[in-house]
């Protein structure tokens, strides 16, 4: 049964008539990575999975949720001491709780919701299910707070009330997300501006490695570490150097003596990368998709060879596409696992999946998950 004739049908068993529906979208970066904390661009889409909530006020002061995915109903007052257990709970007593600080209205609301984003494979179903109810709560009480602001709402949930330090990407794209674009986010000013993704004959398919590699987080302080690092010794001759992303390639040279090879190393990749959203935001306003693939397949180099985050799945994958012919191919978010994003002619998909689904089993012992995405709309009232 389709997802929203599923909630429809137990909202009315659990709490009768009425209620209004609304949705928000999972997503994906096409380019752009470890360029966020460098104050660079990233250049993500929301995608056609998300989360769906029927929500109706329902005049007490205690919020009533059912998750159908999880098939679980939990109720919680709207003060601070009333978080929770349930962390699929406290994503939405989060949201209530951020805006009722930024000055909002939230009294009780009763809601049946599910979703389609797959957990915890990098498309970000915590900022689809943070987005739907900070739209939703925005519109059902009329608080007029802006979507700049929705955003921040999620991205506050995650820190305050999930223990997750995340950036604001993911609750961007969520909220902001429009179907046929991507959206360029500046990560130091927050400027955005959308570019047109419509790829006609090719298809966006993300292959999950289903690995989690445990390197992640140290690696991660030490690759900021050496951004910071290098940032440092070029703001000696260029003090306008704010964050690395502000650098010219020339004058990472001119401190290549100065700092250790590995700090260059991922400076390069840093400083290459935002020269690649740019040289994307080009290829997309001609409809050059295939420059568009060349581009991620040179941001897979740098962040296997140059900023050392891939592993030995991710360039299996990456090689695996090259060699099917795929147009472009690189892994997406922060690395060591999770999944490769993949531009790939329609006529050379089913050769491209079923080659993945073949070989990369037989030599990692596992299967992969397969995701198609379309680039589609974000937090939105569903009619
Ligand atoms: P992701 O990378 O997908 O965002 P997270 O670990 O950040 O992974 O978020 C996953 C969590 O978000 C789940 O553990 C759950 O608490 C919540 N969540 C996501 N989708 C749903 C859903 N369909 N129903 C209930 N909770 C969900
Ligand atoms: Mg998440």
């Amino acid at each position: 049964m389709e997802m929203k004739t599923r909630i429809e049908e137990k909202f009315t068993t659990l709490f009768g008539t009425g209620g209004e529906m609304y949705a928000s979208a999972g997503r994906i970066n096409l380019i752009g990575e470890h360029t966020d904390y460098n104050g660079g661009y990233v250049f993500p889409g929301a995608i056609d999975c998300g989360i769906m909530a029927k929500i109706k006020v329902n005049g007490t002061k205690k919020v009533k949720a059912f998750s159908l995915d999880y098939d679980e109903y939990v109720e919680f007052g709207l003060e601070e001491e009333d978080k929770p257990l349930q962390q699929w709970a406290r994503y939405i007593f989060g949201v209530c709780r951020e805006t009722i600080k930024r000055g909002g209205k939230v009294e009780g609301f009763d809601c049946v919701f599910a979703g389609d984003v797959p957990l915890g494979a990098g498309l970000s179903s915590s900022a689809a299910l943070e987005s739907t109810f900070a739209f939703a709560i925005n519109e059902i009480f009329d608080n007029k707070i802006d979507k700049f602001e929705l955003a921040k709402i999620g991205q506050s949930t995650e820190h305050n009330y999930c223990g997750v330090k995340c950036g604001i990407m993911d609750q961007f794209a969520s909220i902001f997300g429009k179907s046929g674009s991507l959206i360029r986010l500046n990560c130091k000013t927050l400027e955005y501006k959308y570019y047109p993704f419509d790829p006609r004959g090719y298809q966006v398919v993300l292959i999950d490695s289903c690995v989690k590699h445990e390197l992640a987080s140290s690696a991660y302080n030490k690759r900021r570490e050496s951004c910071e690092n290098a940032a440092a010794a070029i703001r000696k001759n260029h003090p306008e150097v704010e964050f690395l992303s502000d650098a010219k390639r020339v004058w990472l040279e001119e401190v290549r003596d100065q700092i250790p090879e590995e700090d260059f190393l991922r400076a390069e990749y840093v400083i290459g990368e935002v020269q690649r959203v740019l040289d994307v935001c080009d290829a997309l306003e001609r409809g050059d998709y295939e420059t568009v693939g060349e581009m991620m397949y040179q941001t897979h180099f740098g962040l296997s060879k140059l900023y050392e985050v891939s592993c030995p799945e991710l360039d299996f994958l990456n090689k695996l596409a090259r060699k099917c012919d795929v147009t472009g191919s690189r892994v997406m978010g922060g690395g060591f696992g999770g999944c490769t994003i993949n531009l790939v002619k329609d006529d050379l998909y089913y050769n491209f999946v079923s080659a993945v689904e073949e070989q990369f089993p037989e030599k990692f012992g596992h299967p992969v998950k397969i995701y198609d995405v379309v680039i589609s709309d974000g937090a939105r009232k569903i009619s």
